[in-house]
């Protein structure tokens, strides 16, 4: 507790100021993915302040609160409420009641969750522990992974759903980011269960096998029986979860790291109450005829490995794996089973010169749609206009020819009447010249 609470005064007193500036003033050109990418450096020549992001980080992270959910698995009475209080040096499970012999037993394996508000160095937690009464109970243990399985999924679903909504700024994340699972300390090997369990969940949550009572067992006997545990795991392909490496870790940390691996499974102890050793201190640990075993002792157990692991210095990289493979890949395979794909474009990398060339065919492309809508359209009016062209031509003629049927028609009648005048004219002279005559006869 006293070393959490040094760091967080150390960073947070520290004259920014004082510190340093980069002193890289070239450009460097980096591969990107094959694409040479030019980053430019330079020297700082004062402070600028951003070197405050971890401490501005820390302080949000503070404010805020972290959460952790932890699931433990394994038969009744291996100590799996004793581990979890020795971890977190409190009692988080409600005193048990004693069961009656006639009481009923569940025929299911239960989910019970328990969650507590920790507060240590000014950091608060909210810790919630799923446990799973009845798990290895029963007669037949062939589907105890089932409603196990199912919790998971569920905490992932919930999520997912929460991430879809408007409002996603305060999603609570109750996914499982860690499970212990208890192997009894058979010093054999692994039971069919066992591994039938572990190979349904070890892509759901982060794996952390765990030798429960280890301090039935003689040294020798956990080194062989750690061995074949991990050739069993190996051969079933079970996926355990490892520190993550990264290029900034110094060799300190290299080495921490490999040696909490090395330790997997991890054979604990666990004791929530203090006795005193033959040599007269105060430690956690359970008192023998022959001596002590002491929980937060190396050469006794691998309890302060587990708890490095699990709460001291990897607890926001299990998060982390959670969220970004464990629960991403579930939820990839959840939105492809309902039909909703990934269009994987938007990931693509962008090359400046290709993109430049794929906006120029583009351009090219919609230049000739342009083209060929104006040409179809400039098509059209030419054939309307011609349409109305031979209309109007037909229409003419049709006028044309009337009129020149009318004028025919005139023609034809005056012809005719000019031809009756005349010959009305040449009798009417005969008729003159008879009567003329008869005239003179007369007189
Ligand atoms: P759970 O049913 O798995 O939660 O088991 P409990 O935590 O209730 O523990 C069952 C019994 O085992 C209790 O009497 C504990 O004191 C005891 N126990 C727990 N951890 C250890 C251990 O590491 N070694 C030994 N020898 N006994 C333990």
């Amino acid at each position: 507790m006293a070393s959490q609470t040094e760091t967080v005064e150390s960073q947070t007193n520290q004259k920014p100021e004082a510190r340093d500036a980069s002193v890289v003033v070239d450009t460097v050109d980096v591969l990107q993915n094959g694409n040479a990418t030019s980053v430019v450096r330079r020297k700082l020549t004062g402070f600028v302040g951003f070197s405050n992001l971890p401490i501005q980080w820390h302080r949000k992270s503070i404010k805020k609160g972290f959460n952790f959910n932890v699931m433990v698995v394994g038969e009744s009475g291996l100590g799996k409420s004793t581990l979890v209080s020795t971890l977190f040096n409190m009692p988080l499970y409600p005193p048990r009641s004693e069961k009656r012999p006639s009481a009923e037993v569940p025929k299911t394996v239960a989910i019970q969750s328990i969650s507590a508000d920790l507060e240590e160095g000014g950091v608060n937690l909210r810790l919630t522990v799923v446990d799973t009464p009845g798990f290895g109970d029963f007669v037949n243990n062939d589907d105890a992974w089932r409603p196990i399985v199912e919790n998971i999924e569920q905490r992932f679903d919930a999520f997912l759903e929460a991430e879809n909504k408007v409002n996603r700024a305060n999603i609570v994340d109750n996914r499982i980011h860690a499970i212990i699972y208890f192997i009894a300390p058979t010093g054999h090997s692994l039971k069919p269960l066992d591994i039938e369990v572990m190979k349904k969940l070890h892509n759901k949550a982060n794996l952390i096998p765990v030798i429960a009572k280890s301090d039935i067992l003689a040294d020798e006997e956990i080194v062989a029986f750690k061995a074949r545990i991990r050739a069993d795991l190996d051969y079933h392909k079970i996926n355990l979860f490892e520190t993550p490496r990264y290029e900034v870790d110094s060799d300190e940390t290299m080495e921490e790291k490999t040696s909490i691996i090395s330790k997997i499974p991890f054979a604990i102890v666990g004791a929530t109450s203090e006795v005193t050793t033959p040599d007269g201190r105060l430690v956690r640990g359970r008192k023998y005829p022959w001596g002590v075993v002491e929980v937060d002792n190396e050469d006794h157990c691998d309890f302060l490995k587990l708890r490095a692991m699990l709460v001291k210095n990897y607890m926001e990289e299990l998060k982390e794996y959670t969220n970004e493979f464990l629960y991403e890949n579930y939820r990839a395979a959840k939105l492809t089973a309902m039909g909703v794909s990934q269009d994987q474009s938007v990931f693509k990398e962008i090359n400046p010169a290709a993109k430049q060339e794929e906006e120029r065919a583009l351009h090219q492309a919609k230049l000739l749609k342009m083209e060929a809508e104006m040409r179809m359209v400039f098509q059209q009016k030419v054939a309307e206009k011609e349409q109305r062209l031979k209309q109007s031509e037909d229409e003419l003629f049709a006028r044309h020819r009337e009129m020149k049927e009318s004028l025919d028609k005139q023609r034809r009648e005056l012809e005719a009447k000019k031809a009756q005048i005349e010959s009305g004219k040449a009798y009417m002279s005969t008729e003159e010249k008879s009567r003329k005559k008869g005239f003179s006869l007369r007189s």
